[in-house]
């Protein structure tokens, strides 16, 4: 069976991640979190103080991008994100930095370093890559597509329970409000706006569990590597 790549794209804590590294693991892909790079920009900036509350410094943010090494490291089973070879994970995973993610993705040249990033991670294919862009802008030659989505309160929810159990307590209006506001980002903004690839498999989530997911998609993987 050939290697093809598989581009997943969809709104924010709609489960592509969990989605995309369980059929990495069943294909025995590579897994690319591109949520995770921008993140990881996101966190560089702000530790540098050239983002802030009010407003992102964009020529030294493009300075620091050009010299900026975002990777992946195994660490006891799981993928982490690592920045200038130092363990980001968890620091990244914030509200805060997540809201610094969507504003510096919203910027021309940010995602031109890392959509070439992530197509030079592709050029062997055996990749499984999940983000925004990624069957529209990063590969729209992707022999599978899959658009994920759920309804705003179901994923609020989702989220709300991932932050509890990472001891981070928050209203759940407030973490409703969020989602909803990097929804309208993430599909207003100018640069490659998250939108569904007209030839993209849809799968909403909102009343399906992971084992039922697992199935649908593992059935289209099997289908599209023939
Ligand atoms: O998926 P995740 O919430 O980790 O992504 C963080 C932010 O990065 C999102 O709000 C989204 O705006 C942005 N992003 C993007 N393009 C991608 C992946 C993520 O613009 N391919």
């Amino acid at each position: 069976m050939r290697k093809i790549i598989v581009a997943i794209d969809g709104y924010s804590s709609c489960g592509k991640s969990t989605m995309a590294k369980a059929l990495a693991e069943y294909a025995g892909y590579r897994y690319v979190d591109t949520g995770a790079m921008y993140r990881a920009t996101a966190l560089a900036g702000l530790r540098k103080g050239i983002i802030t509350d009010d407003e992102i410094d964009e020529e030294k943010l493009k300075v620091m991008i050009e010299n900026l090494k975002i990777d992946f490291a195994i660490v006891e089973g799981k993928q982490h994100t690592t920045l200038d070879g130092e363990d980001v994970e968890s620091e990244i995973r914030t509200l805060e930095v997540g809201n610094a993610a969507s504003r510096v993705s919203a910027i021309g040249f940010v995602r031109v370093k890392l959509v070439e990033l992530q197509q030079r991670m592709g050029d062997e294919k055996g990749i499984v890559m999940d983000g925004r862009d990624i069957g529209t802008v990063v590969f729209p030659k992707a022999e599978l597509k899959i658009f994920v989505t759920a309804a705003a309160e179901i994923r609020a929810k989702r989220r709300f329970d991932e932050l509890k159990a990472k001891g981070k307590e928050m209203k759940m209006d407030e973490v409703l409000a969020d989602v909803i506001d990097r929804d309208y980002r993430d599909t207003h903004r100018k640069e490659s706006p998250l939108k569904q690839a007209v030839d993209a498999r849809i799968l909403d989530n909102s009343e399906l569990t992971r084992e039922e997911q697992f199935e649908t998609i593992k059935g289209w993987f099997n289908e599209a590597r023939r």
